[in-house]
């Protein structure tokens, strides 16, 4: 069984009555995914807050006998631009160095910095939280935001 709502959830993991309520009324119904208008649902994140990411930087010999080489990931500073699911859509600074601050994060060819991952590979970061444009989602300091979004803080007002 598929608890859409419970995505992305701060309850998703743990007890939750309000999941149990819905459990009890279509049990027996044969349904395998369900979604629905849920009062207790809390985004783990909200836009614009402070995270590390857990990012694959490269594959590295770790010492083994025959050389065999082990993804390695470090910690990267980055915000929250939207939750999809159970992955939230990251920015990254290009160039960030990470929390052991052995390696930089390298976006992919042709990428600005945005990122997609799993919520499991998130955590909080002790830092202000930064403005994200209602409008289309970039944060709203990023160079080219100007160019590209199609509003202005006029209509944000409006
Ligand atoms: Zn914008």
């Amino acid at each position: 069984m598929t608890y859409q709502t419970c995505r992305g959830c701060v309850h998703g993991a743990g007890f939750c009555q309000a999941r149990e309520n819905i459990k009890a009324k279509v049990k027996g119904l044969g349904i395998t995914s369900i979604k629905w208008k849920c009062v207790w649902r809390r985004p783990v994140y909200l836009p614009g807050d402070a995270v590390w990411a857990r990012l694959f930087i490269q594959y590295e010999e770790q010492g083994h006998p025959y050389g065999i080489e082990e993804p390695v990931f470090g910690d990267f500073p980055a915000t929250v631009i939207k939750m999809l699911g159970s992955k939230v859509l990251l920015f990254v600074e290009p160039q960030a160095p990470d929390s052991s601050e052995e390696y930089v994060f390298e976006p992919n060819k042709g990428g600005n910095g945005h990122v997609k991952i799993p919520i499991g590979r998130t955590r909080l970061r002790d830092a202000g939280r930064e403005p994200i444009c209602p409008g289309c989602s970039w944060l709203t300091r990023l160079k080219g935001h100007e160019e590209y979004c199609r509003f202005t803080p006029k209509d944000l007002i409006a």
